[in-house]
């Protein structure tokens, strides 16, 4: 029977973060295991067989962490990467608003400006303040009735796939720029274009291989005799310390670095209490279903530089759409003749998808919104569903992380990541990584996590 230190499950960024940590510390005594052929776990790309380039979704970088900004140009290299300026859109109206929409409301009909306008100083008008109940509370105090009516409500609902008012909304910190009277005036009567807001105005990415290219390299910096790829991990005995793949071989562990889905590890746990179970039910998440759409010419004009378009209104089924041909010109097989598009769909209990039928909504919604223009120049379709796609920042899910973690850290299971963690605010790639890094760091060094436990603070040291 295998015996090693760390057991890792998982070789996203998170897995690797722990992994890469260990390795610079000198222990050497870990395996990471993952079910899947390669790491990359959601950052992974995929070539699909007419040679266009696909990430699970648009993935862009925006670090915080001084120490994941070294990891990337170690791993791919100071010429590895293209750099880009945001230009983000919203598709409404039929017309392009520049990001962040409640500063540029200017673009807007003006029977829609002065809605937007006037649920702003109405608000500002209110004498007394009540702190919101949840995230459709915090977006009618935060952005006015117009705007909440317009973009907030909708958009939100096609992001999240829950209603907003199951949603908290103690995750918004830097993530949504608040609304400010003087400023979205100004740009009115001004005609200001007001477009660079918050941590990801500039972004790099991968020149070749698209995001799924730095988590090979990442891995390769760890060595391959590390991992045991195609391998699911299918029962964990907590009081043995011992875990099951799905050969049937056990391996055990001192310490336990979790970052499959926190719900699913406490159901593949041998001793969990039927209360557990419960709690871990009450964790909510999103489906994300991507479509790429490969197509033959040139973007139109209008799509020529932008990077990433959401899409609040209902004649599409996406949240969001990325020219990804404009990430990189490598990853389309020949940029001179070719571009290609990116569409996210979400899915929950409250928002049904129809996976059979969703790749040819998509594609008449790309129509609908103008993206494209005829069928004849698609020479590409890629679709892929994730079950698990967003942590969805539910009102009780930090009732039931603040219950849970704390008891697997007791028994050295430890539970970090995008779902690992279930925090929607810290799980970015970065964030991903840097709490591997950190959680091995507490063990290693004494050294006290932050992105984990403190998101607020992580994003506010390393976010401006
Ligand atoms: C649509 C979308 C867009 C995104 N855009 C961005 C972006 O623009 N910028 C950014 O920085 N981040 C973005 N992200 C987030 C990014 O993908 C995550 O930060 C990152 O992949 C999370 O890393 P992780 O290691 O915590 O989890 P994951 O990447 O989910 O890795 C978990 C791993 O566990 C493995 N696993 C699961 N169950 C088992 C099992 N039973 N046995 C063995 N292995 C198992 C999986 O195969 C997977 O490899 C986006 C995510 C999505 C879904």
């Amino acid at each position: 029977m295998a015996h090693y230190k760390y057991a890792i499950l998982g070789a996203g960024p998170t897995g690797l973060g722990a992994a890469y940590r260990l390795k610079e510390l000198n222990v050497n005594n870990f395996i990471v295991i993952d079910k899947e052929p390669n790491a990359g776990g959601l950052s992974s790309s995929y070539v699909d067989d007419k040679g266009f380039t696909w990430d699970i979704g648009g993935h862009v970088q925006f670090s915080h962490y001084t120490y994941f900004d070294k990891l990337m140009t170690q791993a791919l290299g100071e010429d590895g990467w293209l750099n880009h300026q945001r230009e983000s859109w919203v598709w409404i109206k039929d017309r392009f608003v520049p990001y962040p929409f409640q500063n540029n409301i200017r673009y807007l009909p003006k029977e829609d400006m002065w809605k937007c306008l006037q649920g702003i100083i109405r608000e500002y008008k209110l004498t007394s303040y009540q702190k919101p109940a949840n995230f459709k509370e915090w977006i009618h105090a935060t952005f006015g009735q117009g705007l909440a009516d317009i973009f907030m409500i909708p958009y939100n609902y096609k992001v999240w796939a829950y209603p907003a008012e199951m949603m908290s909304y103690s995750w918004i910190g830097e993530r949504v720029a608040i609304t400010d009277l003087e400023r979205v005036t100004k740009n009115i009567l001004f005609d200001i274009e007001d477009i660079s807001w918050g941590p990801n105005s500039t972004f790099q990415f991968p020149k070749f291989g698209g995001t799924g290219a730095i988590w090979l390299a990442v891995a390769k910096l760890i060595g391959e005799q590390y991992f045991r790829q195609n391998t699911e991990v299918t029962a964990v005995n907590e009081k043995d310390k011992s875990i099951i793949v799905n050969n049937g071989e056990t391996i055990t562990y001192d310490y336990l670095i979790n970052t499959i889905p926190l719900d699913k590890l406490v159901h593949i746990m041998s001793h969990t209490s039927d209360e557990w179970k419960a709690e871990v039910k009450k964790l909510k998440h999103s489906t994300t279903h991507i479509i790429g759409v490969g197509l033959k010419g040139k973007p139109k004009e209008s799509l020529a530089t932008k990077c990433w378009m959401y899409f609040p209104e209902d004649n599409c089924p996406f949240y969001r759409v990325t020219v990804f041909s404009n990430y990189s010109p490598n990853n389309v097989p020949d940029i001179n003749t070719h571009w290609s598009l990116m569409a996210e769909v979400s899915e929950s209990p409250y928002k049904a998808v129809n996976s059979s039928t969703i790749v040819e909504e998509t594609i008449q919604g790309m129509l609908n919104a103008k993206l494209i223009e005829d069928r004849e120049h698609i020479a590409s379709v890629w679709y892929k569903s994730l079950d698990y796609g967003y942590p969805t920042p539910s009102t009780d899910r930090d009732g039931v992380l603040n219950k849970i973690i704390p008891q697997l850290d007791k028994m050295h299971i430890y539970s970090r990541g995008r779902f690992g963690g279930w925090k929607y605010e810290v799980s970015n790639q970065d964030h991903s990584l840097m709490q591997g890094v950190e959680i091995v760091n507490k063990l290693e060094l004494g050294i006290g996590e932050v992105t984990f436990p403190f998101p607020a603070t992580a994003n506010a040291m390393w976010g401006k």
